[in-house]
């Protein structure tokens, strides 16, 4: 499940959309975006996204529905949806970046311990 606030629309009226068990059904163009993870703390890279999406879901009652996003609704969509398939950002980057990625947090991890 999926919450997502309008963080852009302040005021009494900010929107809650809850998203259950979504799926991506038609995505289109591409977006490189810088995004980081709280899973995964002061790390971000550029991930690739599609630009604009289109989700089916349900929502809290049980009732289909479908959501088009792009922007950073769209990248955080995305993001989110990974999450709920046991995919991590990192997953989506490339060999190369993925091993520099290991060493970032293997040190990281180290400095903590
Ligand atoms: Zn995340």
């Amino acid at each position: 499940m999926i919450e997502l606030g309008d963080h852009e629309g302040a005021g009494p009226h900010r929107s809650l959309v809850v998203l259950i068990n979504p799926e991506i059904v038609s995505q289109e163009g591409t977006i490189v975006a810088e995004e980081g993870c709280l899973s995964v703390p002061e790390f971000t890279e550029q991930v690739k996204r599609a630009a604009r999406i289109t989700v089916r879901a349900k929502d809290r009652a049980g009732k289909a529905f479908e959501i088009a996003a792009d922007g950073l609704m769209a990248k955080a969509l995305q993001h989110e949806i990974d999450h709920l398939n046991g995919v991590l950002f990192i997953d989506r980057l490339s060999p190369i970046k993925k091993s520099i990625f290991r060493r970032k947090l293997k040190k990281a991890l180290a400095e903590t311990a």
